[in-house]
């Protein structure tokens, strides 16, 4: 279940989305939070410039293995526009971080794309718990998954 108190971080990472579609990027947007509720990075989507592995979850990902104890990752919470891809989710997986919460999921994210005549991506999109059955996974936020559909609908328009 999501806590009241966690939806600032959603909101955070819409913003984090918003800024990315203003800058001509993709609107997905990422925030690493510790077990004690503290901002530790947040990342947005930065495939524009043609390397389209530029995601924030992976970019999170590293930067949790650079920055951050075995401990610290289990117990931090990466927060997300979208939901983990499942490069991204493997990532996540791989570095041994905790909780993952997002606003709008990769089905959601699916339907909404195929609407819109974007073509499929190259990679099959997956929930998080079936490439990293490990990670406790909540989402989507009703309120905030509109939100994020609309980014897409203006990226894409
Ligand atoms: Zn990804």
């Amino acid at each position: 279940m999501i806590d009241p108190s966690e939806l600032p971080y959603l909101r955070r990472c819409v913003e984090l989305a918003t800024e990315a579609l203003e800058a001509g990027d993709e609107p997905f947007g990422s925030v690493l939070v510790s077990g004690d509720g503290a901002v530790l990075a947040e990342d947005h989507n930065r495939v524009a410039a043609g390397d389209r592995t530029r995601h924030p979850e992976f970019a999170l990902a590293r930067w949790s293995a650079e920055h951050m104890t075995p401990e610290e990752r289990a117990a931090a919470t990466v927060y997300t526009s979208g939901e983990h891809c499942p490069m991204c989710a493997a990532a996540h997986a791989w570095v041994g971080l905790g909780r993952i919460v997002y606003a709008a999921s990769s089905a959601q994210l699916a339907a909404w794309l195929a609407e819109l005549d974007v073509p499929p991506p190259p990679v099959r999109t997956l929930p998080v718990g079936d490439i990293a059955p490990g990670v406790v996974v909540e989402g989507p936020v009703p309120e905030l998954a509109d939100e994020v559909r609309e980014l897409h609908r203006r990226f894409h328009g």
